[in-house]
């Protein structure tokens, strides 16, 4: 149905495990030769053997999206094993939960540089080879938290994936002349170890929120970051796919209530 974009070259940040791994063995999959980057190189070396174990083309990076220097040399890495990126999927992100008045400003940096200012250093490291090239697609990972949505202990993770949206539109305008295009995923709530990480309880009443009954897969959102890259998906830019089995659409518990009666 689409044409293929076999042998295009992707960098997966935050790739070592969750929705970033799920992105990169998709993109793995359909042949393209990917840059497993996460801080913990034993988990990005996993992933990239998973790719080449399929048949695919992967290499293992490990940088922090926090740090240009890290970010330049993930850049360079590409450019030396692939000859250029032509797709950057900004996925790195944290999401501890801390509520206002207990949390600190230590608290507030880490998740505004991870998610923010890492996804600002990662793009701004790869767009001299895609100017030059005038050729690029960027795919941010944000939330449907903060841009959509709120939730106790996340006023910093919100603001950073909101933030992540106001950058992305302007970064749109910026980089069409360069025939860059930058659109962003916006998971619900996805079955990875982050999320499992909230706890039991959590991952039991966001289940029961969501009207297609289930957590998201990795799947769902690689599935929606793939169609951006897609020759087919030129003309999108400055986007943003919501990917949460419906959970943003009832108006109360009692619209999910009358929901499950059937009546
Ligand atoms: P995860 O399972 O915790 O995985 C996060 C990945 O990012 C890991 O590979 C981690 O590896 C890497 N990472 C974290 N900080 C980094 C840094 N400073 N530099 C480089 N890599 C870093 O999280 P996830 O659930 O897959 O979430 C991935 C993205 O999806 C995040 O942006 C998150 O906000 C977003 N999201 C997730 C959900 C969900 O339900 N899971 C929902 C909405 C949005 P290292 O720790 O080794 O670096």
């Amino acid at each position: 149905m689409f044409a293929s974009i076999k042998g295009r070259s992707v960098i997966v940040t935050g790739s070592g495990r969750g929705i970033g791994r799920g992105i990169a063995l998709r993109f793995g999959a359909v042949g393209c030769r990917l840059l497993v980057v996460s801080r913990t190189l034993s988990e990005a070396q996993r992933v990239a053997g998973d790719i080449t174990a399929g048949g695919g083309t992967a290499l293992a990076f490990a940088a922090d999206v926090q740090r240009a220097a890290d970010m330049a040399a993930m850049a360079k890495a590409a450019v030396d094993a692939y000859g250029g990126i032509d797709i950057l999927c900004a996925n790195a992100g944290i999401f501890p939960a801390a509520k206002l008045g207990v949390m600190t400003e230590a608290e507030f940096d880490q998740v505004i540089g991870t998610n923010l200012k890492g996804t600002f250093l990662a793009v701004s490291a790869c767009l001299p080879v895609m100017k030059a090239r005038k050729s690029g697609r960027i795919i941010l990972t944000s939330s449907i938290t903060g841009p959509v949505t709120g939730y106790p202990g996340w006023s910093h993770y919100g603001a950073s994936k909101a933030g992540q949206l106001g950058f992305m539109r302007t970064a749109a305008i910026e980089l069409a002349p360069f025939n860059i295009t930058v659109n962003s995923v916006l998971p619900g709530n996805i079955a990875t170890e982050g999320l499992a990480g909230l706890g039991a309880d959590y991952v039991r009443s966001m289940e029961a929120s969501v009207p297609l009954g289930r957590l998201g897969s990795v799947n769902d959102i690689a599935n929606a970051a793939l169609f951006f890259a897609t020759d087919e998906a030129a003309y999108i830019t400055g986007q943003s796919l919501v990917i949460d089995g419906g959970q943003v659409l009832p108006e109360s518990l009692a619209a999910l209530d009358e929901m499950r009666s059937g009546s």
